[in-house]
């Protein structure tokens, strides 16, 4: 069974071909700038490369690219599209309304939709996409929406409530919904499996490094808490974003320069992080570099970040009641080597030891456990693949 996933934007679509058989990804691709001109990349698993500039005005002829591509003489790797015989899509925000993975149909389409206030940006192109994706692709493939914010629905209202009336909570649906809920999942899981114990009797931290990024704490397989709110800026700092503040820096600076609540949500979710502090870069790579010529300000961006995850740890590990492992993935987890080393040497009080040989050689995709036999906590970087569990989703459903 071959699946096609699809994780679409505002003016992006990424995706991926993926054979269930061995779980190989047979092609994936991403266009790019759909609405502003466009640019198309393919390549396929066997190291085929096409690449073009090509106008996509909207996520239909983002689609048309990709089944062009997909059924293409000289890079395709299919013959029919019949041989796709699923297509799930990456969805941020599900809300109250979903809590699992679900087939498409009109109702979860509305559902999706009426989520938009909660995630403007997100769920409004992922509507475009699965309508676009219905337009090319009929309505004989089905289609399966996986939510980012699945797995943290097992949360309790304590840590998923905020302290605000609850007027809003009930009018709004003001609350913590948390993100990368797929990518926590997927790596909990396989952190589980390497640790050869049933999840159900473990206890991890599970730290999403990207350039957004996310601590979520879970116990027994189920999410207790995670860093993300109502919104992806909640949490730790970020590439671009604040990660938490005290609100009252919100008014206070919204005041003084006299900003809208729009350009506040702009200096919060682009302006700020790892780009505000350093006046660097939001890439952590850059950071990382111009911390070790010297530069002051990105040393304390960098700093910022590694006591953030180091209080992250402490306080769920206390929420927990002790944790067994703690999971590094995503681009900054699964390669800065210096961030989770200078983590974990800040725990050895609980006695987490980590082997700084595993460790600075768990990079570029390389799985594993970088803890010493010793360490009373398992540590291990586990690169995260959001791609296989939609796909993975999308089989279970369908198969059903
Ligand atoms: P992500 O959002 O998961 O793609 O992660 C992006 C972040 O990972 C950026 O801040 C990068 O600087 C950081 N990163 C560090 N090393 C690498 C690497 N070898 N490949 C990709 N991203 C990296």
């Amino acid at each position: 069974m071959k699946i096609l996933v699809i994780n679409a934007g505002s003016s992006s679509m990424k995706y991926q071909l993926i054979d269930m058989e061995d779980e190989s990804v047979i092609a994936k691709g991403n266009c790019e700038r759909i609405g502003a001109g466009g640019h198309f990349k393919h390549t396929t698993g066997d190291g085929r490369v096409y690449e073009t500039d090509v106008v996509m005005n909207n996520h239909t002829e983002a689609f048309v690219q990709i089944k062009n591509a997909l059924l293409s003489d000289e890079y395709g790797v299919i013959k029919n599209l019949d041989e796709v015989s699923a297509i799930g899509h990456r969805i941020v925000q599900g809300g109250a309304l979903f809590s699992e993975s679900v087939i498409v149909n009109e109702d979860v389409i509305k559902g999706i939709e009426s989520l938009i206030p909660l995630a403007p940006l997100h769920n409004a192109a992922h509507v475009q996409g699965i309508r676009a994706c219905l337009d090319v692709f009929g309505t004989e493939v089905p289609e399966v929406v996986v939510f980012d914010t699945a797995f943290h629905s097992t949360m309790p209202p304590k840590a998923f409530t905020y302290p605000v009336p609850y007027e809003y909570y009930e009018k709004y649906a003001v609350r913590r919904y948390g993100f990368h809920g797929t990518s926590h999942r997927y790596v909990s899981q396989r952190c589980a499996e390497l640790m050869g114990k049933d999840i159900k009797d473990v206890k991890m931290i599970t730290c999403h490094l990207g350039n957004g990024s996310s601590i979520t704490a879970i116990k027994g397989g189920k999410v207790i808490d995670t860093s993300m709110g109502l919104t992806p800026l909640d949490g730790i700092m970020m590439g671009t974003r604040t990660g938490s503040l005290d609100p009252s820096v919100v008014t206070f600076i919204a005041e003084k320069e006299g900003f809208t609540p729009s350009e506040m949500d702009t200096l919060l979710n682009k302006k700020s992080g790892f780009l505000g502090i350093s006046g660097v870069s939001s890439d952590d790579r850059d950071v990382t570099a111009a911390a070790e010529s010297g530069n002051e300000r990105a040393k304390l961006a960098i700093d910022i970040l590694e006591y953030q995850i180091l209080k992250y740890i402490g306080s769920y590990t206390a929420a927990l009641g002790g944790v067994d492992a703690i999971v590094f993935t995503a681009g900054i987890g699964e390669n800065q080597c210096s961030h989770r080393i200078n983590v974990c040497d800040q725990l050895a009080y609980m006695g987490v030891k980590v082997d700084a040989e595993l460790n600075a050689k768990a990079t570029r995709g390389v799985e594993g456990k970088i803890s010493t036999p010793d360490s009373t906590v398992d540590v291990f970087v586990i690169p995260t693949n959001e791609e296989l569990v939609i796909a993975r989703d999308t089989m279970a459903l369908v198969q059903k």
